[in-house]
Formats: C-alpha cells, sequence, structure tokens
C-alpha cells in the first residue's frame, strides 16, 4: 500500500485510543479517519484471542468504509486472575461500564491478593488490511508489563491506567505524561512493529 496520504479508517470508537493512535500513527503520514467520524458501529467481538478480535474489527471498518483498516484489540491481563479482565477489560464491570466501575471491579476482584500476585501487563494486537478480504494483514503484537497498585491516582490516560503502574515505575500510567506512557506502551510498541514491516 502506498503511504500517500492514504485514507485509512482507525476501527475503534475509545476516544482515549483515538487521541493516542493520532500521535502514534502520524510518522506514517496516514490520513487517519476513526470509524465513529464516519458512522461505523462496533462489531460484536467473538474472538478469544486479543488479534483474532483486531482482525474482526478491522474487517467489520473496512467493509462498512471501503477504506484500509486499522484495528487493535488490547486488555489488561492479570495472570493471578486467570487472565481477567483480559478480552473483557471494557466490559469487565458490565457491558456499558465505565472507566471507573471497571476499575473498581478490579480493585475488589484482587483486594486479597499480596503484592507478588498483584503483576499484571497490557497486551495491544495490530492489524492493517487493506480490504475486508485481505488475506495477508500485517499484525503486530506488543506487551507492557507492570503491576496492579491498591487505589485509583492520576488524571491522565483512560481505563485502567489510574492503577496501572508500569515496571520501572512508580507513578501509575495516568500519573505519567501522556508523552511517556506513549512513548513506552503496548500501543506504542505494537505501533512501532507495525510501522516497521510496512516501511
Ligand atoms: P478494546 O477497545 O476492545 O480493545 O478494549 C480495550 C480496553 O482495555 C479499554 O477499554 C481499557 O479498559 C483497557 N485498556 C487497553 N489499553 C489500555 C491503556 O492503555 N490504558 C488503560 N486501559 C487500557
Amino acid at each position: 500500500m502506498s503511504t500517500e496520504t492514504q485514507r485509512v479508517v482507525l476501527a475503534t470508537s475509545n476516544p482515549g485510543k483515538v487521541q493516542e493512535f493520532q500521535v502514534l500513527l502520524a510518522p506514517m503520514g496516514l490520513e487517519i479517519v476513526s470509524q465513529a467520524d464516519l458512522g461505523v458501529s462496533s462489531p460484536e467481538e467473538t474472538g478469544l484471542t486479543f488479534l483474532e478480535n483486531a482482525l474482526i474489527k478491522a474487517r467489520h471498518a473496512a467493509r462498512m468504509t471501503g477504506l484500509p483498516a486499522i484495528a487493535d484489540d488490547s486488555g489488561l491481563v492479570v495472570p493471578a486472575l486467570k487472565g481477567e479482565p483480559g478480552l473483557y477489560s471494557a466490559r469487565y464491570a458490565g457491558l456499558h461500564a465505565t472507566d471507573g466501575e471497571n476499575v473498581v471491579r478490579l480493585l475488589n476482584a484482587m483486594a486479597l491478593l499480596s503484592d507478588h500476585d498483584r503483576i499484571g501487563y497490557y497486551l495491544c494486537a495490530m492489524t492493517l488490511i487493506t480490504h475486508p478480504a485481505d488475506p495477508a494483514p500485517v499484525i503486530a503484537q506488543a506487551g507492557w508489563p507492570g503491576r496492579i497498585g491498591y487505589e485509583p491516582k492520576g488524571i491522565h490516560g483512560f481505563g485502567y491506567d489510574p492503577i496501572f503502574i508500569p515496571e520501572g515505575s512508580e507513578l501509575t500510567a495516568a500519573e505519567m505524561d501522556p508523552e511517556v506512557k506513549n512513548a513506552q506502551s503496548h500501543r506504542a510498541l505494537a505501533t512501532a512493529a507495525l510501522i516497521q514491516q510496512l516501511s
């Protein structure tokens, strides 16, 4: 695919992600339009892995818009909770749960866990397809290791950021300058890997 101001649909309606991706994908020189801006709603995420769900989202957005599509699927994985919230990170406390409600549910689920069991990581699977039937999607996946804190702190980011403390940091992801998060997050690393494959 040529990288000359090609229009690409970003298959997410999450405003937090749209904001991060606009910055992260800037080096690609593409015109990135969110699916929400094109009136496309989200498909049902029926995959059993982040990667399957990313492909489902990308195919849906490409089909609905006729544009190449970039999609990600991401979430927080806590091994001591058998991988929860995992694929269900966005709806952990219910279908229309707010970020705050999801955070409270996770803190409650971890209430009895010791420091040792509070490790977790964000994972991001990304794909770029040129059309809905693209048999050779570009795929990248990356993680961001850390631990889960005991109480929400910070105002930046979204989702579980107020309780996610990245490895090597004393601050939560929500206390970090967004530029700092954008330089090291699972989405940053997966995006860099995707871009590298395209160049
Ligand atoms: P998705 O939109 O289906 O990929 O769901 C992603 C969900 O995972 C978000 O709604 C958040 O709950 C969580 N998540 C993914 N990435 C992040 C992040 O960078 N910070 C905080 N929460 C995240």
